[in-house]
């Protein structure tokens, strides 16, 4: 029987797993897709304390072997928990595992435009990840959908390999770090197109276009390569919804403790109510709901 399980290996679950270790506790971390969670696929991060800057890869492997150096078990598979006798039962395709305490830990993934081409053309030039597809992209034009950190991120990334880049927001504003706003719009071969809504993704066996549509109705059409969508992120606790309380967005209703409503379940990182969802305030969850598991399974 494990203390505690940990379901989600981004940055909060991979904190969590460590303090939970480090507190003497048999842990068992689970991850559905990728160790790493989101920030493996940023292109750079230059705002994690202590390091300088980084890919978001390097960042999410060194935390891995972080947690795991220090005992952490660990298995892939998507998990669902029941409660048990003495604690809960996590289940995935592959295993089940009882345990006394779960951390919930599942994150955010990214949001989907929902216009005609997006499905069609997954895959042929409908992107949702720079640094897994940029490269494909070498010396073409491509538009990057999306005004906040990781689109602007996402279009600087891309500026270094593609001819031009070309990003489109809906609002006339940036809702990024200022210090992302200024280099972007000090970066060559960046063209953004402002107030504006891609209303169609546009070819036949892959993307030649996006369709855009402005306020007064103008309809605008943009040749390119590829798209790559940057718009937001959207939980997925619906798992979760018969054990802990979720806000009308889908977030797991907890407070800075990461206590949910349920003894012995914790929430940490992007999947919980919360202002900010980054990297540094993901790890500040798992330090706290590791900690927290660890006391709980002691005083159970
Ligand atoms: C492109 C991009 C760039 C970014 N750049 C920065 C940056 O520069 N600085 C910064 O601080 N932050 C950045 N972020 C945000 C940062 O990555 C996130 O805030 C952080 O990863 C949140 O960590 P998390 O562990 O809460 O969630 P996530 O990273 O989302 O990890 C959750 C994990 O849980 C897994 N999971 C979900 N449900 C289940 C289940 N039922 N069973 C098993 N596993 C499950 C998922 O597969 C995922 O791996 C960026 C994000 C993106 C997408």
């Amino acid at each position: 029987m494990y203390d505690i399980v940990v379901i989600g290996g981004g940055p909060a679950g991979l904190t969590a797993s460590l303090y939970a270790a480090r507190a003497g506790k048999k842990v068992m971390l689970l991850e559905s897709n990728a160790f790493g969670g989101q920030i493996a696929i940023a292109p750079r991060v230059e705002n994690f304390p202590s390091v300088m800057e980084t890919s978001g890869a390097q960042l999410a492997d060194k935390m891995f072997e972080q947690a795991t150096s220090h005992g952490v078990d660990f298995d892939m598979g998507t998990a669902t928990v029941a409660p048990a006798e003495n604690g809960f039962v996590v289940t995935t395709e592959y295993a089940s595992y009882p345990c006394r305490a779960v951390v919930l830990a599942t994150g955010v993934t990214h949001k989907q435009l929902g216009v005609e081409g997006e499905q069609r053309l997954l895959g042929k030039g409908v992107c949702y990840c720079a640094v897994c597809d940029g490269a494909f992209y070498k010396d073409k034009h491509v538009c990057v959908v999306g005004d906040g950190n990781s689109a602007v991120q996402y279009a600087l990334y891309l500026a270094e390999i593609c001819s031009q880049v070309t990003l489109v927001t809906l609002f006339d504003r940036l809702f990024c770090d200022m210090e992302l706003q200024q280099r972007l719009l000090a970066t060559q071969g960046v063209v953004w197109t402002q107030g504006v809504a891609v209303t169609e993704i546009v070819g036949d066996e892959c993307v030649k276009g996006v369709v855009c549509k402005s306020d007064d109705g103008a309809i605008t059409y943009i040749d390119c390569d590829a798209v790559f969508v940057a718009i937001g992120q959207q939980p997925h606790n619906e798992a979760f919804a018969s054990l802990v309380e979720l806000d009308e967005q889908g977030y797991i209703v907890a407070g800075e403790n990461c206590l949910t409503g349920r003894k012995g379940i914790f929430a940490a990182g992007d999947c919980r109510t919360k202002s900010v969802r980054q990297c540094a305030t993901a790890v500040g969850d798992g330090a706290v709901a590791g900690f927290l598991a660890a006391q709980f399974v002691d005083r159970a």
